[in-house]
């Protein structure tokens, strides 16, 4: 009988456990181990009145299964989207789930994050759309595009160019958008060193564009480490509801709060173990680009970066894209500690 009473017991609780472990989410940037299919994307996920969330897998990039998260509001004197996504068809999709919502027309696009996996699909917005971003942003991508002229771009079955921006957030503007306010932010330099916020007020939401890469190994190709975790602590010191990431899920108000300090301490782990990599002498060598002739079967191996070798990154090992991004993370921090970033 107590035997019985043994087994009783242990049986409710493994039910317990195991409900309680559904219902907690395992925190990842992928899909698929979150058991998420692609047939689930792209979602439209609404976070306030009028404001939405909308990610989709992001396109044409294998082994970098994640998410591409932009923001949409709707009032009622037109509707502003917070970056777009990566590809012409993707954004396509996008406009077209806005106009499901809503029948105004897309009034402004924020160009948040000015990367490709972001703005390619741009040209997929209204002709009428005015395009935003911060004078950095507007600077790389006319630099990028006169690049991409000289080379003869645009010709063939290349993408439609990104329409450049024409108007630029230095540090904050408001607009009023029927009886809507919204915040375009500044708040620092980041990830692409152009980098915007927009917050709406009403609702107190926060996207943060890929200043938040949810669960995703800090990735710092065009970043500025430091200055990246002083632009977070402005994001928190605003006390939003709802802070939204660039990539990774959107998941309810309080993970993504909680999620967003775990995404700063692992910036700040990222940092901080680069630079004792840095002070105990451990070089990570950028590989010099291999003539055409070279790559191949024979090329030499690229010089190793000792420093990812013996990185500890703790807790954040497993995050999504570390394999592919601590490298660029170590490099970016050594250049910040030698002075080699752009003022
Ligand atoms: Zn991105």
């Amino acid at each position: 009988m107590k035997r019985m009473f043994f087994s009783i017991t242990t049986l409710l609780l493994l039910g317990v456990t195991v409900i309680c472990a559904q219902d907690a989410k395992l925190q990842t940037g992928d899909p698929l181990k979150r058991g998420l299919k692609e047939s689930d994307f792209p979602r439209t996920k609404q976070l306030a009145s009028g404001v939405y969330s909308y990610e989709a897998l992001r396109g044409g990039d294998p082994g970098s299964f994640m998410t591409t998260v932009s923001l949409f509001v709707v009032t009622t004197d037109g509707v502003l989207v917070a970056d777009g996504q990566g590809n012409v068809q993707q954004t396509k999709e996008m406009v077209d789930a806005i106009a499901k919502i809503t029948n105004q027309p897309i009034k402004y696009v924020v160009i948040c994050s000015d990367h490709g996996d972001h703005t390619a699909g741009n040209s997929a917005f209204p002709k009428s759309a005015v395009f935003i971003s911060s004078p950095a942003s507007k600077k790389t991508m006319e630099d990028a595009a006169a690049q991409a002229a000289q080379r003869g771009g645009g010709r063939g079955n290349a993408a439609p160019p990104a329409p450049l921006p024409t108007e630029t957030v230095p540090a904050k503007r408001v607009l009023k958008m029927g009886g809507t306010e919204i915040q375009i932010l500044n708040l620092g330099r980041a990830h692409t060193g152009g980098d915007l916020e927009v917050y709406v007020p009403k609702g107190k939401v926060l996207f943060m564009s890929e200043a938040y890469l949810h669960r995703i190994f800090p990735a710092m190709r065009s970043a500025f480490p430091t200055e990246w975790l002083a632009t977070i602590k402005k994001a928190q010191a605003l006390k939003a509801s709802w802070y939204v990431p660039g990539h990774g899920f959107v998941d309810d108000a309080k993970t993504l709060k909680d999620e967003l300090e775990t995404y700063r301490q692992a910036l700040a782990k990222v940092i901080d173990e680069s630079k004792r990599l840095r002070q105990a002498g451990v070089p990570c060598p950028v590989p010099p680009p291999a003539p055409a002739a070279q790559r191949g079967q024979n090329a030499p191996a690229p010089p190793k970066c000792e420093a990812a070798q013996k990185a500890d990154w703790g807790a954040f090992k497993d995050w999504t894209l570390r394999g592919g991004q601590e490298e660029v993370a170590i490099r970016k921090v050594f250049d910040e500690l030698d002075g080699k970033l752009p003022k």
